[in-house]
Order: C-alpha cells, then sequence, then structure tokens
C-alpha cells in the first residue's frame, strides 16, 4: 500500500560537474526500477543542473533545507518558490545536522514544513534521538514530540504529501545501525503517533529509516512492517551503492 522512498542526502558534497556525473551514473543503474521512488538531495549550488540531468528518468531531486518564506530582506537564504520554480520535488528538514549545528527548534522547522507544502513541494521531515536519549528511556518521548510540534497545525489531507525519516541521531554516518527490530519499534511508534494526530491518513505516509544505511544492511531494514524506504548520507555518494539499495527495495 505505500511506495518506498529511497531518498539520498548528499550533505555539503559535490561540485555541479561531480553532481551531474554522479546522477548521469545513477540513471543508467536504475532506470528499468518500477514501484519505488527515487530521490536526491543535493546541496543548492548542484540544484539546478540535478534537476537537468535526471530530466526524463525515474530520479527525483530534493532539497536538503529551506527558509519558509517566499522572498524578502533574509540575506544569504534560499525559498521555497525559488527552489519549486527549478523542479525540485522535496526537501528535507530538521535533519539532525541543522538541529544541532544551527541550534534549529521544532518550531521553525513546522513553519518550514508549512511553506514547503504550501509551495506544492514534499517535505521530508527528520526526527531522531540522541544517544543520551535512547540509554535514558527517551527515545519515543522525543521522537513524539520532534513529530507532534513538527507537524503542528498539519491537516490529514496534507499529511498524506509528508515524509518522516527516522534517524537515530547516534546512526547517522558513525558506521552504527539500528538493528532491523530496533528500528522497527520506533517506526510503529512513530505511526502510533501519526496515527493519533491524522487517523487512517497514518497508515499511508511513508515513515523512512536512516543512519549508515548501506548495499549490506538495506533489505534487512526495508522488510520490516513500517519501513518505508530510506534517507542515506554516505551510501548516496556513489551511484553503484545508492543504486544497490534502490535495488534492495
Ligand atoms: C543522513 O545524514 O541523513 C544519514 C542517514 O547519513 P548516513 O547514511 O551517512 O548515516
Amino acid at each position: 500500500m505505500r511506495t518506498n522512498v529511497i531518498a539520498g542526502n548528499w550533505k555539503m558534497n559535490k561540485t555541479n560537474a561531480e553532481a551531474v556525473e554522479m546522477l548521469t551514473e545513477l540513471k543508467g543503474l536504475v532506470k528499468d526500477v518500477e514501484g519505488v521512488k527515487i530521490v536526491i538531495g543535493a546541496p543548492f549550488t548542484a540544484l539546478s543542473d540535478a534537476v537537468k540531468a535526471v530530466e526524463g528518468s525515474n530520479v527525483e531531486i530534493a532539497a536538503e533545507n529551506v527558509y519558509p518564506k517566499s522572498s524578502g530582506a533574509y540575506t544569504g537564504e534560499v525559498s521555497p518558490t525559488m527552489l519549486k520554480a527549478i523542479g525540485v520535488k522535496y526537501v528535507i528538514l530538521g535533519h539532525s545536522e541543522r538541529r544541532e549545528y544551527f541550534c534549529e527548534t521544532d518550531a521553525f522547522i513546522n513553519e518550514k514544513v508549512k511553506a514547503v507544502l504550501a509551495a506544492g513541494m514534499t517535505p521530508i521531515l527528520c526526527v531522531g534521538e540522541k544517544l543520551e536519549d535512547r540509554e535514558a528511556g527517551r527515545t519515543a518521548q522525543v521522537n513524539e514530540t520532534q513529530v507532534r510540534e513538527g507537524l503542528k497545525d498539519i491537516t490529514a489531507e496534507e499529511a498524506k504529501n509528508i515524509i518522516i525519516a527516522y534517524e537515530p541521531v547516534w546512526a547517522i554516518g558513525t558506521g552504527k545501525t539500528a538493528t532491523p527490530e530496533m528500528a522497527q519499534e520506533t517506526h510503529k511508534e512513530i505511526r502510533d503517533v501519526l496515527r493519533s494526530m491524522f487517523g487512517a491518513v497514518a497508515e499511508e505516509m511513508v515513515i523512512q529509516y536512516g543512519g549508515s544505511m548501506k548495499p549490506e544492511n538495506a533489505a534487512e531494514l526495508l522488510a520490516q512492517a513500517d519501513i518505508d524506504g530510506g534517507l542515506i548520507g554516505g551510501a548516496s555518494l556513489e551511484a553503484a551503492s545508492f543504486a544497490k539499495i534502490v535495488l534492495a527495495a
């Protein structure tokens, strides 16, 4: 019933030329894949060329951030209108690196979710607990707060077009992956929160897993009932490894 969404997050990596080279290779590797949505999150500078590079293929492009106003005196920022105008389809929001290094709060992330929806793109809302939260038994509580606050005032109709990425912070870029059972347990808790907010729409909502997902562990994670895809950092930088994850889905 839900379509797996496999999304890469390049973070602050790749020049335009490198982006186009990777996407050209990736397109060839995944051209026969059906029934999986394939997305690459690229830095702002590469977005325009990235969109052109995947034109006519089954790969779509995400931005990794946005400012929640359509235009104005916000020096250095990029608006949802600008992203939409160049053909960006998804925006990654609330990544733990943005929460930590740029002090993004749930309220600010909520403004971004609304702005991205209003511009007609799909937000990928990242949530996840830190190691100290997990060790203190606060995993469910932390994720519930981030989901509820990040999706505050969102309607069930709007929620149909929102993706949640569950990314345990302790598993991002560390090589440590949540076991499939551990990830499934948290995905189920998150879906329970979504059900209490949006009713039956929760069954349609994609919840991706992120945190050191790679070709070797993707199939097992993606086989879990409430895991509907992945948000992939390190293993999305090379076309071959990312394509293997797509094929595992
Ligand atoms: C991420 O940054 O969203 C991520 C999951 O990174 P990695 O796959 O490298 O752990």
